[in-house]
């Protein structure tokens, strides 16, 4: 499957590829590139991998004709994932030929999406970034990871406030987590007597629901919202770093962690993050 996470620039495209990739996935996912190409010209892309397992020969072969075909419409391919898969870029390396393409591991999607903004920027040179100590700077872009939870709707509440003193954009997150969908192959989930693909589709509707009543609820002019797939702890730091947030906002605790200090996956942000993180602790919890 193919997942689109937005990104801030309109010439980088960013996506999560998860499971077996089918023909059916690409004939969905390449016209969008198609149509970002013809809008914005060559583009940068991210591609995330998450549970990857290959394709099937057919998709393979959609890879490989339509790298062709867009030889020239790609600048710069960051392929982030763990280990084991950088096998993957070396096969994607032979679709895309004209376009730079680098590995990142998972911890390094910061580096990943400056490398891919780089091509856009002018570069300021190193010594005037060690000089001195940057002045601080207003909040431009925050991310309020929200699970709806009472600790995470508290700190969509406070995530307002600050985005109002900055006047910020502020973007709220739901992460929605696969039931089953990375253990098995998709082919079997549709065939099990159990529809968990079905099951998976209502969650993410309720998921979206949810997520536009309480966007609704909010009276902040500058909001977004978006409802992804995936392990949460990672989607949010990897959305975090698609928009180039400057402060991510989550709660202390949420439908996870609640006998623990800080909750897990509050804890696990809060140590792999590179970016302004702020935990917000529900009074008297
Ligand atoms: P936890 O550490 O799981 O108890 O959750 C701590 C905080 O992480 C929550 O208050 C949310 O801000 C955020 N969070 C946890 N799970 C999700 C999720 N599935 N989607 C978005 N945010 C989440």
């Amino acid at each position: 499957m193919f997942q689109e996470i937005p990104a801030s620039e309109k010439n980088i495209v960013a996506f999560k590829v998860s499971g077996r990739l089918s023909d059916a996935d690409y004939q969905r996912f390449l016209p969008r590139l198609v149509t970002l190409i013809h809008k914005y010209g060559p583009l940068s892309v991210l591609i995330e991998l998450e549970d990857f397992r290959g394709w099937d020969l057919k998709a393979a072969w959609d890879d490989i004709r339509f790298g062709k075909e867009h030889d020239n419409d790609f600048r710069r391919i960051a392929i982030v994932g763990a280990k084991p898969w950088q096998k993957w870029m070396t096969a994607l390396g032979r679709a895309f030929m004209s376009a730079e393409i680098r590995y990142f591991d998972r911890d390094q999607q910061r580096d990943a999406w400056q490398w891919l903004r780089e091509n856009d920027e002018d570069e300021t040179p190193a010594s005037d970034q060690s000089a001195s100590i940057p002045a601080l700077q207003p909040y431009q872009h925050l991310v309020a990871a929200v699970d709806f939870s009472p600790h995470s709707e508290y700190a969509v509440a406070r995530a307002v406030e600050l985005a109002g003193h900055d006047d910020a954009h502020l973007s709220l997150l739901h992460v929605v987590e696969y039931i089953a969908y990375p253990y098995y192959d998709y082919d079997t989930l549709m065939t099990d007597t159990y529809d968990f693909v079905d099951e998976e589709r209502q969650i993410k509707q309720i998921a979206d629901e949810r997520m536009h009543a309480l966007a609704a609820k909010l009276d902040y002019p500058k909001l977004h919202h978006k409802v992804l797939w995936g392990e949460p702890e990672h989607t949010i730091l990897s959305y975090a770093e698609a928009q180039n947030a400057d402060l991510v906002v989550i709660g202390s605790h949420g439908r996870h962690g609640l006998a623990r200090l800080l909750g897990s996956t509050a804890s696990a942000i809060v140590k792999r993050a590179r970016r302004d993180i702020s935990v917000v602790h529900l009074p008297d919890a």
